[in-house]
Order: structure tokens, then sequence, then C-alpha cells
């Protein structure tokens, strides 16, 4: 299990490190923000433990850009214990949980099991077609049980895809929260998506006419 810790405060930066490590963890310290959202955006992490207020980009902006992006990973943010309103802004930013300062090591860990657990529960739950999986948490996408690898914008499309599933997308949607503020052609989501099948095969993502595109249900599934 890889956890990220973005921390800037070195005393406690290595405590977490520290005792995460003694109970089977790798720890990655981050110590300022942009680094850390760095971090999140390229690299595979189980979970996140986030400090909010951070050098160079403040917690809040770190998580927002992650679910901006689709990055899914359970992010745990640490607040003072005195701020009501950070905790309240976390959380509305996408945190599955947080912590207060001065906190006790072993809380930390044991709500990090939880949200770890709580994540991979969702994951089995919503986000498989047939015998594609996307793990949101690690951003990898599986086809038979092989990982395919899939380039930045085609996960997000397959991403966007399945937190949607059942539902068509149309492509102006689609090309919106791939390519955030940029116009671009309608032909280029056609193209990603032409490679996407050639990956994970022809059968996951269904053309709604012109309407968009649709990652269905399992017919067994509730
Ligand atoms: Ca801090």
């Amino acid at each position: 299990m890889r956890i990220l810790i973005i921390e800037d405060d070195e005393t406690i930066a290595r405590q977490l490190s520290g005792y995460l490590e003694e109970h089977g963890f790798v720890a990655v310290v981050s110590r300022d923000g942009e680094d850390g959202r760095y971090l999140g955006l390229e690299e595979e992490y189980d979970a996140v433990l986030l400090d909010l207020g951070l050098p160079e980009l403040n917690g809040i902006s770190v998580l927002e850009t992650w679910r901006a992006k689709g990055v899914a990973v359970p992010v745990i943010v640490i607040t003072a214990r005195t701020s009501k309103l950070e905790t309240i802004r976390g959380l509305e930013a996408g945190a599955d949980d947080y912590i207060h300062k001065p906190f006790d090591l072993g809380e930390v860990l044991a709500r990090l099991r939880s949200v770890i657990r709580r994540g991979k529960q969702q994951l089995k739950r919503e986000l498989s077609y047939q015998d594609v999986v996307l793990d949101s948490g690690s951003g990898k996408v599986f086809a038979a049980g092989h990982y395919i690898k899939l380039t930045r914008i085609e996960f997000l499309i397959v991403q966007y895809l399945f937190h949607n599933q059942g539902k068509v997308v149309s492509v102006t949607e689609l090309s919106e929260h791939v390519y955030r503020d940029f116009d671009r052609d309608s032909g280029i989501i056609a193209r990603h998506i032409a490679n996407i099948r050639k990956k994970i095969g022809t059968h996951i993502i269904c053309t709604e006419g012109n309407r968009g595109y649709l990652i269905p249900y399992d017919n067994d599934k509730s």
C-alpha cells in the first residue's frame, strides 16, 4: 500500500511516515502543494493524507484539481482542530474523511484503512462492465484481468463514461470534461474512442447515434 503524505511540517511528516512504514505501508512525503498536486496526478497511491495549510498551493486547491481531473484516490484531510470551516471545505472539495491536529497516530491508521477499504468496495460495485474494470484509486484499467495502458486523455474518457455508467454522454460533455476550457473539434473525441476500443475491446463503449457514448451496466447487476 502506497500512501502519499502532503505535509509541510517536517516533524509531523516524519512522524506519520515513520509510523505508517512500521505498519507495512510505503509512505511518500511531499512538502508543498504544487509538488503534491503533481504527484497525485502522475503517480498511483492507495490513499493520501493531505494537510490544508501548505506552501505554493493550498490543500483545498490540490484536492479540487484532482477531483476535477478524475483522480478518485481516497483522501483524508488534516485540519486544525479549531477550524470547522476548513473541515467543511475539505469535505466539499472531495475529501473522504478528516483528522484534526494534533492527532493520535493510531486513529490516523484506522481511518486510513477504513477509507482504503471503502474505496475498494465502491470500485467493485460500480466501475466495471463485462471484463473491463476501472480502478479509479490506482488510475488503472484492466481488461480480462490484464492492465491496459491508456493515455491520460483516454483514461479520462473511460473514467468519465464509467462514472456516468448507464447514461449517454454527449461528445460536448466529454470534451468539456477532458479538455476543460479548450474548444476542440468534435472529431478528436471520436478518434480517442476508436483508440480506446482497439485497446479494451469494441464491446465496452457503445455509440448512441448522434447523442454520444455509453458504457452500459451488466445485465445481471441490480
Ligand atoms: Ca501546514
